[in-house]
């Protein structure tokens, strides 16, 4: 099939050069000149990954990337940002933002290309398989169950959404508040002490292996790998 690559770039030059060589690799672009555009778009039309420069007229890359992984229904959107600040990587890459990898200005096409086929392909692959695993614990999604070590554990609905949700992004810090929109959904009646009450008792639940669930003081948790 076809994978759907989206470009925001500000820059006219660079953006026309990745649309040209990321369609001559086959695939279906769109390219945008500013986050607004792009988040209009993806409401209706959503790409299989983005790539997203950091610094935009308007809203900034990172408050694009924030804003798309606030949205479930964009799980499944990769994110490559391109950014001229090292310092910042960070921040973009597996911390609160949700970014999957990053490329430094300036770079060469040929490596992005690669890194977007690499990510591509990881994430497809993760998609077939409807399990997910870290460790001893296991998840198979559509059958519902869970098992670490080999035996089944019962979770709640809640507690499922919960590991399903920290296992999808392993590695990846998922704040407090990232956890409070994706697993319960906003909503008044829970306060981000709600999440750490879950993660103790899924933690309680998975025995040992819940000991792979890191606190990141002050930010939220993660699967550490
Ligand atoms: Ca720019």
């Amino acid at each position: 099939m076809t994978k759907k690559v989206f470009i925001v770039e500000d820059e006219p030059d660079l953006r026309d050069t990745l649309q040209y060589n990321f369609e001559n690799e086959g695939f279906k672009v769109k390219s945008f000149p500013n986050g607004e555009s792009f988040l209009e778009t993806i409401k209706n039309d959503k790409p299989n990954l983005v790539i997203l420069d950091l610094m935009l007229p308007g809203i900034s890359g990172l408050d694009v990337c924030r804003n798309l992984r606030m949205n479930e229904d964009n799980e499944n959107v990769a994110v490559v940002m391109l950014t001229a600040k090292s310092e910042e990587i960070d921040r973009i890459v597996g911390f609160e933002l949700g970014a999957d990898d990053y490329v430094t200005k300036p770079f060469s096409v040929r490596e992005l290309i690669l890194r977007v086929k690499v990510l591509l392909k990881k994430r497809s692959d993760d998609i077939d398989q409807n399990l997910l695993e870290f460790g001893p614990i296991a998840m198979n999604l559509d059958a519902h169950d869970v098992s670490v070590e080999g035996k089944n554990i019962l979770l709640t609905a809640l507690e499922f959404k919960l590991l399903k949700h920290l296992l999808k992004r392993k590695g990846r810090v998922q704040t407090r508040d990232q956890l409070l929109g994706d697993v319960w959904g906003y909503s008044s009646e829970v306060t981000t002490r709600t999440v750490d009450t879950h993660i103790k008792r899924l933690r309680e639940k998975l025995g040992k292996p819940g000991e792979l669930i890191q606190t990141i003081r002050g930010v939220g948790y993660r699967f550490n790998n």
